[in-house]
């Protein structure tokens, strides 16, 4: 049995995180990833200024493409208009990878199926043990699936659906663009320049209120395609773009249990009014490594719900993406929708 303090289930912005800082204070840590590195990860890649203060990076020294944004421009019920603020694009494939390797822990490829508890041990796979755990794992996270899902289960409104693809491209229009509410899409569509000749086109949105409009998100893809040709923004279609799932913030009432955590998308911690999940998943990720060394509380509340700082704007988009929806679905079996 291969024995180590701490376990770490993923190698994600949240995994890497939370060994990176354990790793610096001395921790005998160990991550296991089912995939190799660098591998793909479906995500826009626009980070903000605190992912980049949480991180401590130093953007001149980051080897990879790494571009910074003045502001969003946004499209809105026919409208058009400029956020300003600084927000940076970086890609997955790189920046993940980066972080890993930066954390300095241990890492394994290997495909998690099964966790139990031994006295203080947690056993995984007959394979490891370990007296920490952290599941940071994902949607699909093992950890949060065998010691969590009870206790925070996943509420349906709360689910999304992407399409994205991210491609070499020699770009015209190098700022970032964000479609909301396209024909009614209860979510929005992106346009993200990546340094040095790479783009990032996607559309994600709220799953069940999709559903219950009888539509599906391919056909939205399709709409978003044909606007960016139009405006001259993308010169040919032929995209393949692939999808992945992903559930938005709510009460996570229990993110630890004894010496197991549940850190980043394996919680459900992605903003509400923007989607955001790298920045939630660095924070936790370092919350749970401050709780392994400190013993400090892990509490999950004090996380930010939301990525703007504009009440209207949080309110707005946290009724079209949540709220309705879960009215809705409260109307319909009050009992499943607390
Ligand atoms: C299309 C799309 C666009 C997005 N755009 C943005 C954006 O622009 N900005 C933003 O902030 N957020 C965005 N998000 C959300 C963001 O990608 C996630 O919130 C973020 O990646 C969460 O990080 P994580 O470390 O928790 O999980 P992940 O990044 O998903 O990492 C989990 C890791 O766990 C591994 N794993 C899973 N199961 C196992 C297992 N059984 N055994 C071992 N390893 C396992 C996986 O291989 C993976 O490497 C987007 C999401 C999608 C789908």
């Amino acid at each position: 049995m291969e024995t180590c303090e701490v376990l770490i289930v993923g190698g994600g912005p949240a995994g890497s995180s939370c060994g990176w800082k354990l790793a610096r204070h001395g921790v005998d840590c160990r991550l296991l990833d089912a995939q190799s590195f660098p591998r793909t990860k479906l995500c826009a890649g626009w980070i903000t200024p605190e992912v980049v203060r949480d991180l401590e990076i130093d953007i001149d020294a980051y080897p990879h493409r790494f571009l910074t944004f003045d502001g969003l421009y946004i499209g809105l019920l026919g409208l058009q208009f400029r956020l300003d603020g600084v927000q940076h694009s970086i890609r997955r494939y790189e920046f993940d990878d980066w972080l890993l390797s930066r954390s300095g822990v241990a890492v394994e490829t290997h495909n998690v199926r099964d966790i139990r508890k031994d006295g203080s041990w947690y056993v995984i796979d007959d394979r490891y043990r370990a007296r920490y755990l952290v599941g940071a794992g994902g949607t699909k996270c093992p950890v949060y699936r065998n010691l969590f899902r009870a206790a925070n289960p996943r509420a349906k409104e709360l689910q999304t659906v992407t399409l994205e693809q991210e491609f070499p491209y020699e770009y015209r229009d190098g700022a970032c663009h964000l479609w909301f509410f396209e024909r009614g899409f209860p979510g929005y569509s992106w346009y993200v320049p990546k340094a040095k000749g790479y783009l990032n086109v996607g559309i994600g949105g709220m799953a069940s209120r999709l559903k219950f409009r009888g539509e599906d998100i391919w056909s939205h893809w399709e709409h978003l395609v044909q606007r960016l040709k139009r405006q001259g923004m993308l010169h040919d279609g032929g995209l393949e773009p692939r999808g992945y799932s992903y559930y938005l913030r709510s009460d996570v009432r229990v993110g630890r249990v004894d010496n197991a955590f549940i850190v980043g998308d394996s919680a459900g911690l992605a903003t509400r009014d923007l989607c955001e999940g790298i920045g939630p998943a660095v924070r936790s990720g370092l919350m749970a490594a401050d709780a392994i060394l400190t013993g400090a509380d892990y509490v999950l509340d004090t996380l930010p719900r939301f990525t703007s700082d504009n009440g209207l704007v949080r309110r707005g988009l946290e009724f079209m993406f949540i709220e309705r929806e879960r009215k809705r679905l409260a109307r319909l079996d009050p009992a499943a929708v607390p």
